[in-house]
């Protein structure tokens, strides 16, 4: 337990010093269409540790909310997606590509979020449509009214909003409802077992028919093995993303495989 401890407290320190010290880097990992065609990329947080090389978001992300070190992380991870968006706008094959950004609770409940998020967009004249910030259903739940006012608030600028894990969180179909989203992620555990669990199944079906009644695109995440994409497919999926594509990569070797995938 002391060890457990010591490790928090120099993680703590450490990731108190990360933004200055511009230790953080963005991963891409690319999403597709049912052609295997490239549609955009999910922008995620790596930390490059001066001693322990990289580290994953599961190792600080829970702390930098704790210690409420994920409002000015979560702004540079914003302000580095806009940078990226800008820079493929205006490179061939990949002007067209959507970048999803994950965004915490206390992002969203962070009084400056609309002004920082609509301030990255201007600041790098890019075109907010292919912005997409992925929420989750537990950070709905607090104060449905203020994140609603908050995404249409966006919405209006023309940023885009995707509900992050579905089906893991607690928010009601009611809920649902009253959210401006333009997509919903089926979560990785319930195409984990799509092969093999006729329910996981049966589940993802009425996802996927759901978001179609209500309008929105659906994409599925964790896709490993070619059975779960096809039957994703027959289920009515046509956006994918998982190691089977393409593993989180850094930017340069993201754009590498984009645009091999789109060149063909
Ligand atoms: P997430 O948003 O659900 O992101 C998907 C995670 O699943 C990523 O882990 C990704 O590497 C992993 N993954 C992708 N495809 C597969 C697959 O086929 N199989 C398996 N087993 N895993 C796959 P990662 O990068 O370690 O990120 C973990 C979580 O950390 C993310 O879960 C997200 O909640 C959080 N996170 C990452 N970047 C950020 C960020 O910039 N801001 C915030 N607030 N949270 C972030
Ligand atoms: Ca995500
Ligand atoms: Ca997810
Ligand atoms: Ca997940």
């Amino acid at each position: 337990m002391e060890a457990a401890l010591q490790h928090r407290s120099q993680i703590e320190a450490g990731l108190r010093l990360a933004l200055k010290r511009d230790e953080f880097e963005l991963h891409a990992q690319v999403q597709v269409d049912s052609d295997h065609r490239p549609i955009g990329a999910e922008a995620l947080l790596r930390w490059r540790h001066p001693e322990r090389g990289l580290v994953a978001p599961v190792e600080f992300i829970g702390l930098a909310e704790d210690l409420g070190l994920i409002v000015p992380i979560g702004q540079w991870v914003i302000e580095r997606a806009a940078a990226q968006l800008a820079a493929w706008q205006g490179q061939a094959l990949l002007g067209r590509l959507t970048l999803a950004v994950n965004v915490s609770a206390r992002q969203l409940h962070d009084p400056g979020f609309v002004a920082m998020v609509r301030r990255a967009v201007a600041t790098h004249g890019i075109d907010p449509g292919l912005l997409k910030l992925e929420i989750t259903e537990s950070a709905v739940l607090n104060d449905i009214n203020e994140v609603v006012g908050l995404m249409q608030a966006l919405g209006e600028s023309g940023v885009r909003f995707s509900m992050d894990d579905f089906g893991t969180g607690y928010s009601s179909l009611q809920y649902l409802k009253r959210l401006p989203l333009s997509q919903l992620k089926i979560d990785r555990s319930f195409v984990n077992d799509i092969a093999t669990d006729p329910n996981d199944q049966a589940i993802v079906r009425t996802i996927i028919a759901m978001a179609h009644t209500m309008n929105l695109d659906v994409i599925a995440e964790g896709v490993e093995t070619e059975l779960q994409r096809s039957l994703l497919g027959a289920a009515g999926c046509t956006r994918f993303q998982g190691y089977l594509i393409g593993r989180p990569v850094p930017v340069g070797e993201f754009e590498a495989l984009a645009r091999s995938l789109l060149e063909r």
